[in-house]
Formats: structure tokens, sequence, C-alpha cells
């Protein structure tokens, strides 16, 4: 896949590497008021905005290791982001803390994990100058900015809405057929349905993604709502495995996100149980499923 820049009025596309698949995203840049918003998409393209002298500052959507890849060009820069994700881009143990559930000994994964984000993210602690904050609106030249906060995929993740192209970046609510992502921590499901809610009433004229097809010069329609329908279907499989008591372990094992296992195992694995934790959070909660505190089924 070629990497190329797409412009839209101010905001420039910046097509991600591997079509802006894992572990790299798409970037955009606001020349005039040298804004980067995501540097982890093409190396050579932000090295040359980096040799231009023209960047100003760093603004990420969220704090995920596939959006601050090529931070590290932009040491000088001060970084913009929602104050809610703050705490993994100051601390590389703490980074490594939000993927894990707390107290339990990952000892093993975090050996894998840092030498990863040190190596392939060129992770370094950084410390963040301004947040930003919903319902902003931001003056850049001959555009103005409103900062959506879109809580669900992170707490602090960001949507910003380019008000005169009419250009929405929807950040990681990237309406791929993978569908949403709510494998760390302090994901939530709920909020990922409020947060696409508020997202496609935007009356937007350009979409934009952080990932894949990235672009969308007409109205996404359908692709909202088989979004969000990846999340159903895969509650569905979950209820139907729950016919049965099951362990987490035996659930985590179907892969009912990932569809196999994805390498390096260990970690997606991890991943694939905090995702099904999630909704099984929803099903307690709902009294559609009970737990004995070590099997899971319908009620
Ligand atoms: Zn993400």
């Amino acid at each position: 896949m070629s990497e190329s820049t797409v412009k839209f009025g101010p905001v420039t596309f910046i097509t991600g590497t591997k079509g802006g698949r894992y572990p790299y995203c798409h970037s955009l840049y606001i020349e005039e008021a040298g804004v980067i918003i995501d540097p982890a998409s093409s190396l050579e393209q932000l090295q040359a905005i980096a040799r231009s002298g023209q960047a100003q500052s760093v603004w990420l959507s969220h704090w995920h290791e596939d959006h601050i890849m090529y931070l590290n060009l932009f040491e000088s820069l001060p970084i913009w982001m929602h104050e809610a994700d703050v705490a993994p881009l100051t601390d590389l143990e703490t980074f490594i803390d939000w993927y894990f559930y707390p107290g339990v000994e990952y000892e093993g994964l975090r050996e894998t994990w840092r030498p990863m984000l040190l190596d392939l993210f060129n992770y370094k602690p950084r410390q963040i100058s301004r947040f930003l904050k919903d319902g902003e609106v931001i003056d850049l030249g001959s555009v103005t900015v409103e900062v959506l906060h879109c809580p669900g995929h992170s707490p602090g993740s960001l949507s910003f809405y380019f008000r005169e192209p009419g250009v929405l970046f929807l950040g990681d609510t990237d309406l791929t057929p993978f569908g949403p992502w709510y494998g760390d921590l302090y994901s939530d499901i709920d909020e990922i349905y409020r947060t696409v809610d508020r997202l496609r009433n935007i009356p937007a004229r350009i979409w934009l993604t952080s990932h894949e097809q990235g672009v969308f010069e007409s109205d996404p329609g359908p692709l909202w709502d088989e979004y969000l329908q990846v999340i159903q279907t895969r509650e569905d499989k979950l209820l139907d495995f729950l016919t049965e008591p099951r362990t987490m372990a035996e659930i985590a094992g179907r892969w009912i996100v990932y569809g196999k296992p994805k390498q390096p195992v260990e970690m997606f694995a991890i991943i694939e149980e905090i995702s099904m934790a999630k909704h099984l959070e929803r099903l307690l909660k709902k009294e559609i499923v009970i737990s004995d505190g070590e099997r899971y089924r319908l009620k």
C-alpha cells in the first residue's frame, strides 16, 4: 500500500504504513498551525514535517502505542491530549499496567511488552502541556476545531471536528469490519455506544479515521450500525457459549473477539480475556448471566 497524503482544505491526511493497520495509524497535519495529530503513520512523511521546522504541537487522540510510534521525532514539542489518558504517557510501567488487571502478576508479559514499547514504539515518558476538554473550540487560523471527548475505546479518547471544511476525525471509532476495540482495563462498552451515537449525528461532509480505509467522502451510512453490530454479535456468541457454566479461561479460549489465537498469543489472550470481562460485566449487571465466582452461565 502506498503512503500518501490527501488534503481536505487545511487538514492533511497522512496515510499510515500498512494501510494504517496496527502497529501504525493514519495521522493528520494542519500545516498552517503546525499541529500534528497521532504521529504514528509514515516515518518518511513525519520526518519531512520534523525537518521542515513548521510543527508547533502534537495532539493525541488517545494513549495507545499505535498512535505514538514516532512521537520521538517531536521531542521538543508540547503534547496536547485529554487528561483522562495522560498517565500511561508519563510512565512506562503505568503504560503496561493499563493493559492488565491490577494485582495479577504478568511478569512474563511485562518482559514481552516492555522491549516492544521501547524498540518498536520508541516509547519515552513525556509530560503533557495542555489538556484538551470536551466542547473546546480552538482557532487554528483558517480553520476552527471542536474538541469532542469520546470515551469508551479509552477513557480520554478524542475526536476532532474541523468546522469550515466539515471534516470529522473519528480516531479509533474507525468503522472497520473488525469492530470496536475494548481490550484494555479502562475501556467501556456502554460508553462506546454513546460515543458512536454522538459522532454519527455530527453534520460532517468528510469522515476520517485512524485505521484502514481512513477516508470517507460520503456518509458512512450503514457502517455505523454494522460497526456497533459487531459488539452484539460477540455478545451473542458469548451467550451461546454460556448455556453451560464456563470459567474465564474457557471463555477467553474461544477467541470470540479475534476469531483465532493472535500473535504474540500470550499478550492477545489477555486482551481477549479483558474484552470478554467487559461483556460479562454488562451481562451480570443486567442479570442475564450469573456467576458463582468461578464459572459464568446464563441465568
Ligand atoms: Zn486505540
